[in-house]
């Protein structure tokens, strides 16, 4: 035995430092009053382009009262999972509006998209199977890809000659986005459809950055680019992003959901959403059927955005929906940027690596209905010229 002091298994300190000195260490801030595409934090009103509530449905007062009433008549919680008491016709109910608002035959609940991206995954793929992934989708189907007893084959984004090569017949999952998350552009779905159709394998979109904001009455991204719903086998999509509430839930075939519902383990031991929550997405996705006016708005401000934008000298993503990435490069640049647009007050975040790769350091700039012209133009002022082409050296579209 040596003399050392024993510091304990878990080196927290040591992790924390090098983040910090690698200029990525991660600080949450308290907002105190969030509405209409603005955000109060520490007594300051700042233009808040950094949420995922494309089309201000957070604070609609019509959603709001749903949930209200919601838990007037079932309480604030649902008591119980899924299968114990947790399921309630409100549940029922919105259940049966998705199946028909996306063209899908059933449809199951999820307290939110991390949890059903990750029982989908782990309910289906054992050893046997493969799992196909853009390199780009969301970590929690990347951290359950990696954890699973299958093979995963990560396919550079949106690349779909490498994912032909890739694919073998007949053995298992391909998993994409509509809309990416931290770049905005979308992946080419009638191309997958094809490749999973002739391949023999199943296809999974994650639609959480889609849903209500692409295609007729905001069924997204398969619906916004012509692809029948039944030539993608799971559909997944997030309540807390453009329908401005949260939870999640995953459709396709009623065989799938009642596989789900006896072996998707995040469903089975979970308490179930509240039901009052279930009766403000409902509301919601009544309001977002019908919000073309909304849809078309935001298509303007992101147009202005663009123009703005490049003709200020910055590089944008390859995006025309409401995720538009504005790269840097550095995470330092990144940072400062960030902090300039606050003092400016606009509130917009700093994505650094690990959520993005190394080098691509960007503002994530997010637009939203409840924002208006001038908004963008408070924006388009408060980022200035770009100030040097070495501040964006390194970036690019990845
Ligand atoms: C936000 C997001 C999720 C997770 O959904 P939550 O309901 O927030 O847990 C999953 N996939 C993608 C692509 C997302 O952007």
């Amino acid at each position: 035995m040596t003399s050392s002091v024993v510091t304990g298994p878990f080196a927290l300190g040591e992790a924390l430092a090098e983040r910090e000195q690698a200029a990525l260490l991660r600080r949450r801030t308290p907002v105190d009053v969030a509405s209409g595409g603005r955000i109060r934090v520490g007594g300051r009103d700042y233009l808040n382009l950094s949420a995922n509530d494309y089309l201000g449905l957070a604070d609609h007062p019509a959603i709001k009262a749903a949930f209200k009433e919601g838990i007037d008549r079932y309480g604030a919680g649902a008591g119980a999972s899924p299968l114990v008491t947790g399921y309630s016709r409100a549940h029922q109910q919105l259940e049966e509006t998705l199946a028909d608002w996306l063209g899908v035959e059933a449809v199951l609940l999820f307290n939110c998209g991390f949890s059903a991206n990750q029982a989908v995954l782990k309910a289906l793929l054992g050893k046997e199977h493969l799992l196909w992934q853009d390199k780009l989708n969301h970590a929690s189907l990347q951290e359950m890809g990696s954890q699973l007893p299958c093979k995963m084959k990560r396919f550079g984004h949106n690349d779909m000659a490498a994912l032909e090569r890739l694919l073998e017949p007949n053995r298992g999952l391909i998993v994409s986005e509509g809309v990416f998350s931290m770049d905005g552009d979308l992946a080419p779905w009638t191309a997958l459809a094809t490749l999973a159709a002739r391949s023999g394998n199943w296809l999974m979109i994650d639609d959480a950055h889609g849903l209500g904001v692409l295609g007729p009455q905001g069924r997204g991204t398969l619906a916004a680019q012509g692809v029948a719903p039944a030539r993608v086998h799971i559909h997944m999509g997030t309540f807390g992003k453009a329908l401005g509430v949260a939870g999640a839930f995953v459709g396709g075939s009623r065989e799938l959901v009642d596989y789900l519902v006896n072996f998707a383990r995040h469903y089975v031991y979970s308490t179930h959403m509240p039901a009052a929550q279930a009766c403000a997405v409902s509301k919601s996705i009544e309001l977002v059927r019908v919000a073309d006016e909304a849809r078309a708005h935001l298509v303007r401000l992101i147009a202005r955005f663009q123009q703005g934008a490049q003709a200020q000298g910055w590089t944008l993503g390859a995006s025309n929906t409401p995720i538009q990435p504005l790269l840097v490069g550095e995470s330092a640049a990144a940072l400062q940027l960030a902090e300039r647009l606050r003092d400016r007050g606009v509130w917009v975040s700093a994505i650094r690596p690990p959520t993005v790769p190394v080098g691509t350091a960007r503002l994530r700039i997010t637009l939203s209905a409840a924002h208006r012209e001038q908004d963008v133009d408070s924006l388009l002022e408060a980022l200035g010229p770009c100030p040097s082409s070495d501040q964006r050296g390194g970036a690019h579209v990845a």
